[in-house]
């Protein structure tokens, strides 16, 4: 895949740029690890300080990194300029919190004493230069919601980026170095993926995060594996919506359509799967497809615009496959279906809810990464519970109800690194974030993620 710009609200190459060539590849691993021997020596409150400053200029740029985000990969501007605003928080969350989330654990005294020792600590401490490989849908969040941590725990990054987003990965750099991080704290990598193996297998590189597809993720862990190295994965997403008949059905709709296609759809804990209890299913039904035809699908630069292109034209033909294979099976479509009869250009595709869907389709088990919803009719709150866990992920997960034994129920049984009740999934900096089964491993965010790239040291005295 080129390294390039190319604007999906037209199609056009609007920008491309050189991979990085062995040496200089190799000039910025000898920059990262001698930076990480002076930065893992510095202070908290040092470390605190250049991220804060980070923060103000991230803050300062929102409305132009917004513009930039939007050219290269078609979110609506608002939603950029919200993700800027996010990062912003994250990056001071982290600076004002890591200290006491890094700071040294006690063991339980008669645990002490029963190892034969008169103390004992859990310290942490940094593991060395992480190479985070990223995907293109929340071109900064994902990038800061690693870098922030990993900065404030004393390690350094190195990014590899999507390469349709080059302009924000040079952008992250450039913020770094203005904040005022020394040479080599945050580099970012224009390289394709095929060059991702070398890096990873080098020895200044301690350790990987990488967040995108199951392929992706499972090349970096082979490679992480082989090499004995720590991986945090942070895959795809089927995420079910469950509604029972105590939810708030018109809450629960509106919301519905957020969950769906917020990111014009491609986000990975966006609810994909809406599962509804026979006893409100039509009211539901009615208010969904109603509010997601009722959508403004356009020119993401626009502030009016609800869904804008897909980021690029085999991500669109992907997603039109998984509906016309549907369809051809007997899937019903409520609404959408096709591609918008107003646009000859760019890589759009309407809102669209399915139903009938059934487990010989594509879309039954895949992920639909851009706004494709497909609703199914649940009798029972077993049934809700079987079908919200016959996928092959488990990123997070919604619940509509407002009775306490099923709310047990769904804690006890929903297979996915997050439940969240009578709303949607949303990331926040002092709340983990992350998978089970085919949806990855490790955690993000809070005290959960700092910790996933330190050496958690045991220290024994006797
Ligand atoms: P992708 O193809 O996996 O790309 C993600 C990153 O991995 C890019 O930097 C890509 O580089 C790189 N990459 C791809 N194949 C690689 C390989 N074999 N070896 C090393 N690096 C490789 O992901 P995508 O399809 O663009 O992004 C969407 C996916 O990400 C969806 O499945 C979505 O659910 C998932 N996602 C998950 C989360 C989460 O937090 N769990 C968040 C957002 C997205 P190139 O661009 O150069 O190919």
């Amino acid at each position: 895949m080129a390294i390039a710009t190319v604007d999906p609200t037209t199609g056009e190459t609007l920008m491309t740029f050189e991979a990085l060539g062995p040496e200089e590849v190799e000039a910025r691993l000898a920059a990262a690890a001698a930076a990480f021997a002076r930065h893992r020596l510095t202070s908290f409150a040092e470390r605190a300080a250049l991220l804060e400053r980070a923060a103000d200029l991230l803050e300062a740029d929102e409305q132009s990194i917004a513009r930039t985000m939007t050219t290269e990969m078609g979110k609506p501007v608002a939603a950029a300029r919200a993700e800027a605003a996010k990062c912003v928080k994250a990056m001071r969350w982290y600076a004002r919190n890591a200290e006491q989330l890094l700071a040294d654990e006690l063991p339980a005294d008669d645990d002490v004493r029963d190892s034969g020792a008169v103390r004992a600590v859990v310290h942490y401490r940094p593991l060395g230069v992480i190479l985070a490989v990223m995907p293109w849908n929340f071109p900064l969040w994902q990038v800061v919601r690693f870098a922030a941590p990993a900065l404030m725990a004393g390690n350094t990054c190195l990014l590899k980026h999507a390469s349709n987003v080059p302009q924000t990965a040079l952008y992250l750099q450039e913020l770094f170095r203005r904040a005022g991080y020394p040479e080599g704290c945050f580099q970012t990598l224009l390289i394709g993926s095929g060059a991702v193996e070398g890096v990873l297998r080098d020895r200044r590189v301690a350790a990987a995060t990488l967040t995108g597809s199951e392929p992706a993720g499972r090349a970096v862990a082979s490679v992480a594996g082989d090499e004995i190295k720590k991986t945090v994965l942070e895959l795809g997403g089927s995420d079910p919506y469950v509604v029972m008949p105590t939810a708030n059905v018109e809450r629960a709709a509106d919301t519905a359509v957020t969950a769906r296609v917020q990111n014009n759809g491609q986000s990975c804990i966006a609810a994909k799967r809406f599962l509804v209890h026979d006893d409100v299913y039509e009211r539901f039904e009615e208010r969904f497809v109603s509010a997601m035809r009722a959508l403004t699908v356009g020119d993401p630069m626009e502030e009016t615009t609800d869904v804008g292109p897909l980021s690029s034209e085999q991500g669109r033909d992907d997603l039109e496959e998984l509906v016309d294979d549907a369809v051809r099976l007997g899937a019903r479509t409520l609404c959408g279906g096709q591609r918008p009869k107003d646009r000859d250009r760019g890589w759009f595709y309407e809102p669209t809810i399915l139903a009938g869907v059934t487990d010989a389709m594509r879309i039954h088990r895949e992920e639909a990464f851009g706004p494709v919803a497909t609703l199914y009719r649940i009798g029972s709150l077993d049934e809700a519970v079987e079908l919200a866990n016959d996928t092959s992920f488990g990123l997070s997960s919604n619940v509509w109800t407002d009775d306490e034994d099923e709310v047990r129920r769904f804690v006890r049984d929903l297979e996915a690194g997050g439940i969240f009740f009578n709303g949607m999934t949303a990331s926040h900096p002092g709340l983990p974030f992350g998978g089970v089964k085919r949806s990855g491993y490790g955690r993000e965010l809070a005290g959960q993620g700092i910790r996933e790239f330190c050496n958690a040291t045991t220290l024994s005295y006797r």
